[in-house]
């Protein structure tokens, strides 16, 4: 993108704006500060073109030729000119001709008239008098002075020289400064834009967003959906006049919203990884983690997070890049992250970790972690402890009474997702007595994510049982719900496992020891968590659970907090 171009229209009209402009007699600027290459020479031209040819004084800086026309040598009313035997008699020069030719200027080296505009801009061949040669000829000076003066380039160097002379004494007036000036409005009107433009897309990204809708060109119809980014564009346009303007007068090739452009501004964000990168090859020693997962475009990515400690001693995790591959066996992951590595300059020898799920192509001696570690034994490999935590819960969970415990929760939960009239019924049942309305759904891959679901379930377990209670009697207190079939005996087989006290104490038993392994899950996502740190928390859970299993009263108390439970609903231990 050259979004810093300038516009050459602007640069046009300035042109025309000053060719118009009157030219006036030259005359010095009020602040003037000498050429550093003016030199006394220079204040007689007769005596500067003797050692310098008129094609190089052409040549000269605009700032020195500024300094000569405005500092040559001009006599006074009283200067005596030397006289000469012309014609037979003494002739010289006069006072009264470099007045009515303010543009002559005489040279005392010479004792003759120079045309300064012309010795200084013209650029015709075979220049003479005035311009490489002196005027000395003190007879017929109306006739010699007026040739020149009619002169083309005469005419032509005389504008030249009030140019000059304008520029100095009003630089804001000098093309090439009106030129600067347009150039960086025109500069920060694009990085106004564009700010937005990237922000919009910034944006999107940052709350996983898709930046299309429908269609993601711009269409005529501004009733048709035209994405997240040109929605968020739109909105940002109001009370923001220069973007309302570029957004109304830019032609179609220049309003970079395109997705060519949205893709090219991705990059440009992704760049910032040159500074990580820089960062991490200044801590030389890194770990590398890996995932995969499948996009909505249903293709596998595996992320390549990396870890390090920068120079503040801080521990750091920064995603370096997604690795798009159709196949997911060990060595083809292997290969990719190492063809990752060497594209970002890192080298795998430097590399003193990885850490993966437990999935055999990862973790086992042919998976990733085995081919790495050949070729480099210092990256030790650590299965995610978060990832064993789960892995351990699963096993726990197996037990008959916990699964279909965790059955009855999760049946539970799709039976008012799946119906907005039983989920309105709930809500009248529980007519603002507890905070949860909605009953959560067991979260089907992170175990420990499940606490927050049971004790939501633990919250309304009363109000559940009402519910399904009132819909197996068919009891019209709440009004005349007319349920179908299907729903009668799903809440009639919910209402069974509700009442039978096994339920009731699983879930209780689970529920207590979910909520003492959460907060162990939770510390050992930690960014900045060392393998010391994390050893200890599931050393303390660990004991933690000991102690609850030899703690006869809580136990106890877990059987009163299941018999209290079945009181609510009128249920029998
Ligand atoms: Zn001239």
């Amino acid at each position: 993108m050259s979004l810093d171009c300038v516009i050459v229209n602007n640069a046009s009209s300035v042109m025309e704006h000053c060719a118009n402009s009157t030219i006036a007699v030259v005359s010095p600027g009020p602040s003037f500060r000498y050429s550093s290459d003016f030199d006394e020479s220079c204040a007689d031209i007769g005596l500067l073109l003797k050692s310098t040819s008129q094609a190089d004084v052409r040549c000269f800086s605009s700032s020195k030729k500024y300094a000569i026309l405005i500092n040559h040598f001009r006599p006074s009313r009283d200067f005596k000119f030397p006289g000469r035997y012309l014609d037979g008699c003494s002739r010289s020069c006069q006072y009264s001709y470099l007045v009515d030719n303010p543009w002559f200027v005489y040279s005392k080296e010479e004792d003759g008239l120079f045309c300064l505009p012309c010795v200084l801009f013209a650029t015709k061949e075979n220049l003479n008098q005035f311009v490489t040669e002196k005027s000395n000829h003190w007879t017929k000076k109306s006739s010699r002075f007026s040739s020149h003066n009619s002169k083309h380039y005469h005419k032509l160097s005389m504008t030249q020289a009030e140019a000059l002379n304008t520029t100095h004494a009003a630089p804001q007036k000098a093309i090439d400064n009106q030129l600067k000036n347009i150039r960086t409005e025109e500069i920060a009107k694009n990085r106004t834009i564009i700010k937005h433009i990237a922000s919009a897309i910034h944006l999107c990204g940052k709350q996983c967003i898709a930046l299309r809708g429908h269609r993601d060109d711009k269409t005529s119809d501004l009733s048709s959906n035209q994405g997240n980014f040109m929605a968020i564009l739109n909105y940002s346009i109001h009370g923001n006049t220069v973007l309302a303007a570029h957004f109304n007068q830019a032609s179609k090739n220049a309003i970079y919203s395109s997705k060519t452009i949205q893709n090219e501004i991705i990059e440009i964000i992704g760049d910032n990884r040159d500074r990580i990168l820089g960062e991490i090859k200044e801590a030389k020693y890194y770990s590398i983690l890996c995932d995969e997962v499948t996009d909505v475009s249903n293709k596998e990515q595996v992320s390549i997070v990396l870890r390090f400690v920068d120079n503040t001693k801080s521990i750091r995790e920064e995603f370096l890049d997604f690795i798009s591959t159709d196949r997911v066996t060990g060595e083809i992951l292997a290969c990719n992250i190492k063809s990752t590595l060497v594209k970002y300059g890192l080298e795998l020898e430097n590399c003193r970790g990885q850490g993966y799920d437990g999935a055999s192509n990862m973790s086992a001696r042919h998976g990733v972690q085995g081919i790495l570690s050949k070729e480099n034994n210092k990256a030790l490999y650590v299965h995610c402890n978060s990832h064993i935590l789960n892995l351990c819960i699963v096993q726990a969970c197996s037990l008959r009474s916990i699964r279909n415990m965790n059955g009855t929760v999760t049946e539970s939960s799709f039976f008012f997702k799946n119906s907005p009239k039983r989920q309105s019924f709930l809500e009248l049942v529980i007519d603002k007595q507890t905070k949860s309305k909605k009953v959560k759904d067991l979260c089907r891959t992170r175990w420990v994510y499940r606490h927050e679901a049971y004790e939501c379930f633990f919250e309304l377990f009363k109000y559940l049982h009402d519910v399904m209670l009132a819909i197996v009697s068919c009891d019209d207190t709440y009004g005349d719900m007319n349920w179908d079939s299907k729903t009668i005996v799903t809440a009639n087989g919910l209402l069974k496992s509700y009442n039978n006290f096994n339920f009731i104490y699983s879930f209780i038993t689970t529920m207590n020891c979910m909520s003492d392994i959460k907060p162990l899950s939770i510390k050992l996502q930690y960014r900045t968590n060392d393998v010391v740190y994390a050893y200890s928390k599931i050393k303390d859970v660990i004991e933690e659970l000991k102690l609850i299993r030899a703690n006869e009263e809580l136990l106890h108390l877990w059987y009163e907090q299941a018999k209290s439970q079945a009181g609510s609903i009128g249920a029998e231990p």
